[in-house]
């Protein structure tokens, strides 16, 4: 089966020619599928066309399983299913400024970091690039009956995006193609944990996304502590690939920092993240860890984040709190997927 949601609309086109269509068809069907829509659903088609195409290709690859809304905030959760059986989480947060969806980009993940769901089993596969565009493509037609859609979209989900990075560019690109969903990438948010040269490549790609990197420590003793990845790629490595980011996009980079008692959050390391950040276009997002049962790190009081915010805006460091959006309905990465492979909800 062919999937034709990754291709280009040019692609699409040279496929359906050498299928023996002709290449109008390309475009056509191309329209659709960025609308959502399956074969059986491409009126402009004839029926016997769109039977054939049910036979050997597939044009949504990506199905909603379960949603879950929040009443707290309106967040929603989706758990989707992939055609292989397989399943990935996604978030739809609502700001004034628009929609944001966060998407993940593999089947797992196996950067192993301590505090997260998501590598807890390592990782089973890539998405394809159709597979990210369909997390969208669900999102928008979910979204459709209340005149909305996805106006932002974050590679923060399962996964680590530059780890997948052939088919994470390629998704990036279809967000702008002309017949597509048109999302413009300046709109668009890549979280990594750090895979500097995969950093430097994509300063390379002429890609206007937002780069976040998840840093978490402030220096590599506390950080390989939590995070693998750190036994690779030292701190200032990193820092180095996020200057080079900056200076070949002109966009500032964020940092993360997910705050944990006894790790973390002291403000000595507040000091001492500051100390490291001083003088780079950049701003931290900080936010309480959010603790994970099979974790067995702990989270930190509002004060200890504002005591540790206190620090790095006195040094002139720009940072927020993040908002966090749908912890009433498993909003942190795999919590959902891990809950529903265990006890089949949602079957
Ligand atoms: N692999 C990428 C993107 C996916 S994770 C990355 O590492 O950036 C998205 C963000 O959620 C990352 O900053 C990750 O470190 C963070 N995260 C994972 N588990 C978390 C938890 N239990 N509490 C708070 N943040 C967490």
């Amino acid at each position: 089966m062919t999937e034709l949601t990754s291709m280009t609309c040019r692609e699409l086109t040279d496929w359906m020619k050498e299928q023996g269509y002709p290449a109008f068809r390309g475009k056509q069907v191309f329209r659709w599928i960025h609308r959502g829509a399956d074969f059986g659903e491409m009126t402009n088609l004839s029926k016997d066309l769109r039977e054939e195409l049910v036979g050997k290709a597939v044009a949504q690859p990506v199905r909603i399983r379960l949603e879950r809304k929040s009443p707290a905030d309106g967040t929603v959760k989706f758990l989707y299913e992939l055609k292989d059986g397989n399943c990935v989480e996604g978030v739809l947060m609502r700001y004034k400024y628009g929609v944001s969806l966060c998407i993940s980009t593999q089947v797992g993940c196996r950067m192993g970091c301590r505090f997260c769901a998501s590598t807890l089993e390592g990782r089973v596969r890539d998405l394809t690039a159709g597979e990210m565009l369909g997390e969208i493509l669900c999102a928008n037609r979910y979204l459709a009956p209340e005149g909305e859609k996805v106006s932002h979209v974050v590679l923060m989900g399962s996964g680590e995006p530059l780890d997948n990075y052939e088919n994470v560019i390629r998704f990036l690109r279809l967000l702008r193609e002309e017949e597509g969903v048109r999302l413009s990438l300046r709109n668009v948010s890549l979280s990594t944990c750090g895979i500097v040269p995969k950093m430097y490549a994509l300063a390379e790609e002429n890609l206007p996304v937002t780069l976040c990197v998840s840093l978490h420590a402030p220096n590599d003793e506390i950080r390989r502590q939590t995070m693998p990845v750190a036994n690779t790629w030292s701190i200032d490595e990193i820092l180095e690939a996020c200057r080079n980011y900056i200076r070949k996009t002109g966009r500032r980079v964020i940092f993360e920092y997910a705050l944990s008692d006894g790790v973390n959050a002291g403000e000595e390391q507040a000091k001492e993240l500051a100390e490291k950040l001083r003088g780079m276009q950049c701003h931290v997002n900080l936010i309480p860890l959010n603790t994970v049962a099979e974790r067995d790190m702990n989270s930190v009081s509002e004060e200890n984040v504002r005591r540790f915010l206190k620090v790095l805006e006195g040094r002139h460091i720009s940072a927020t709190r993040r908002r966090e959006m749908g912890d009433d309905i498993e909003g942190a990465c795999g919590q959902l997927r891990r809950k529903t492979i265990n006890s089949s909800e949602g079957e």
